[in-house]
């Protein structure tokens, strides 16, 4: 629990949110500001900022509940698809800092874009680069 987290709020009950799924590690509610009909947030109910916080039990019980819940709600707000995705720090757009998957209800024609629209500039990278960021990825696991 930290002190001063919105999302540590709504998990204590000391502010309201419309519950879809709870249990002892995940909650799960709606956005306040919602992007669509449906928008649902997922969190850890303990306090944890990124996803590099979550440990392994933790990051599969939040995996879980998303798993069950993207159905759910597209079938609830009779979605065409979801975007299910994680603002992951400051750089990312992140804004309250306790870790939470976002499930986006997608419409045909709601004028929204794919993932891949979340990244400024693209990056021009040779094969030999790409070769290095894999070797360099597979290196610090
Ligand atoms: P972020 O940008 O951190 O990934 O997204 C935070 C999300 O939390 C936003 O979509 C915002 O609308 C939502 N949010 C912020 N404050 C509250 C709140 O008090 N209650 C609920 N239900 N959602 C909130
Ligand atoms: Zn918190």
């Amino acid at each position: 629990m930290s002190a001063d987290c919105i999302f540590c709020g709504i998990v204590d009950g000391e502010i309201p949110s419309r519950t879809v799924y709870e249990d002892d590690t995940v909650l799960a509610f709606l956005d306040a500001n919602p992007l669509a009909p449906g928008h649902t947030l997922v969190i850890p109910t303990d306090h944890r900022e990124t996803f590099q916080d979550l440990d392994d039990d933790l990051a599969a019980d939040v995996f879980d509940v998303l798993h069950g819940l993207v159905g759910t709600v597209e079938a609830a707000v009779d979605a065409d698809a979801t975007t299910v995705g994680f603002n992951n720090g400051d750089a990312a757009g992140q804004e309250v800092p306790h870790v939470h998957g976002h499930i986006i209800p997608r419409f045909e024609g709601d004028g929204g874009g794919p993932i891949h629209g979340v990244a400024g500039r693209r990056p021009t990278l040779s094969d030999e680069e790409l070769d290095d960021v894999a070797a360099d990825i597979r290196a610090e696991r």
